[in-house]
C-alpha cells in the first residue's frame, strides 16, 4: 500500500496550494451548491399550547447565497400577481403578536415565520409560483410543512383554532384589511357560531375596531377588498380545508407596523384574541388528545 500512500500526500500538498491561492473564494460556491445548507435559519417556527397559529410570509430581509432574485419569467398564465416587495415590518409584529399573545394566556401561540426577501421566495403562493431555486423551494417546503403540521395538531388537540396571517398593504396606511374569501376561510367558526361571529360586532375585527383600529370591510358584512381578501396560506389552512382552523389575512396600514407602533399594535391584537378565544375558542385541550 506504499504507492497510494505517496499518491495521498502528494494530494495534500496540491490542496495545501489551491487552498492558499485561493480556495477561499470557492468555498461560498461549494456551499450554495449542496444539500447541506441549513434551511432551518431561514424560517423561525415555534410550536404553541394555544389554538392560535400566527404566521407571516413576507415581512423577511434576508439574502439566499448565490440564490438569483425571481424574474417572474415562468409563471403560468393564470398565476396571482408577481410580486417582490417585502411586507416591511410584518416578521418582527409577527414575533411581537406572539410575545403579547404569551404573556397574555401565559402559554405560548404557534408561529411561522418567513426570513428569506421576497425577492427569493412567495410563501403565499401555490408551489409553482412561489420559487425559481432549490433552496429556495426547500425553505418554502419547512414553511408549508410547519402550517400544515400546526393546524392539524391544532384541529386535533383543540377541536378547532385560528390562523392569522400578518401582511401590510401600501394602500391605506391607517387601515387594517380583513381577508377571509369573503367567509369561506372560516366556515367552522360561522357554522358553529353564526354570522355574527365572522361580521359582527364581537367577530375578530369588531373587537379590533373596538380597540380603535380603522378596519375593512366597513360595514363588516360588506365584501372584502379584492387584493387583500385571502391569499394561498387562508385559502390552504382555513377551514375551507380539512382543516378545523379558521384563517384570516390581517392587510396592516403602515402606521400598525412602523417600529414605534408594532408593540402596540401586537398588544391591541392580543387582546382582541383573547376576547375572541373567550367566545369561540378552546383553550385547553381536547380530552384523549395529544
Ligand atoms: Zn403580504
Amino acid at each position: 500500500m506504499g504507492t497510494p500512500r505517496v499518491g495521498s500526500g502528494i494530494s495534500v500538498a496540491i490542496l495545501f496550494v489551491l487552498w492558499s491561492s485561493g480556495i477561499q473564494a470557492q468555498r461560498p460556491v461549494e456551499l450554495q451548491t449542496t444539500d447541506a445548507i441549513a434551511v432551518e435559519r431561514y424560517v423561525d417556527v415555534q410550536r404553541g399550547e394555544l389554538p392560535i397559529i400566527i404566521s407571516a410570509p413576507h415581512g423577511g430581509s434576508m439574502k439566499l447565497p448565490g440564490v438569483e432574485p425571481r424574474s417572474g419569467e415562468d409563471l403560468p398564465d393564470n398565476a396571482s400577481k408577481f410580486v417582490t416587495l417585502q411586507d416591511f415590518g410584518t416578521a418582527d409584529l409577527a414575533s411581537a403578536v406572539a410575545a403579547a399573545v404569551e404573556s397574555r394566556f401565559g402559554k405560548r401561540p404557534y408561529l411561522v415565520v418567513a426570513l428569506p426577501h421576497r425577492r427569493y421566495l412567495d410563501p403565499n403562493r401555490s408551489p409553482r409560483e412561489a420559487y425559481e431555486h432549490e433552496l429556495a423551494g426547500r425553505i418554502y417546503k419547512r414553511y408549508h410543512d410547519h402550517l400544515d403540521k400546526y393546524c392539524l395538531e391544532v384541529s386535533n388537540r383543540f377541536r378547532g383554532g385560528v390562523l392569522i396571517d400578518v401582511h401590510g398593504q401600501g394602500l391605506a396606511s391607517d387601515t387594517v384589511f380583513r381577508g377571509t374569501q369573503n367567509g369561506r376561510t372560516v366556515q367552522f367558526l360561522r357554522r358553529r357560531f353564526g354570522e355574527s361571529a365572522h361580521v359582527g360586532k364581537e367577530s375578530l375585527f369588531g373587537l379590533l375596531s373596538q380597540q380603535g383600529w380603522k378596519v375593512h370591510p366597513n360595514p363588516l358584512d360588506g365584501r372584502e377588498q379584492p387584493g387583500y381578501n385571502g391569499g394561498y396560506i387562508v385559502r390552504t389552512y382555513g377551514s375551507n380545508q380539512t382543516y378545523a382552523t379558521d384563517a384570516i389575512q390581517l392587510e396592516f396600514g403602515r402606521s400598525y407596523r412602523e417600529k414605534s407602533t408594532r408593540k402596540k399594535t401586537a398588544n391591541q391584537l392580543a387582546a382582541a384574541l383573547q376576547d375572541y378565544a373567550e367566545k369561540y375558542l378552546q383553550i385547553s385541550e381536547s380530552a384523549g388528545t395529544r
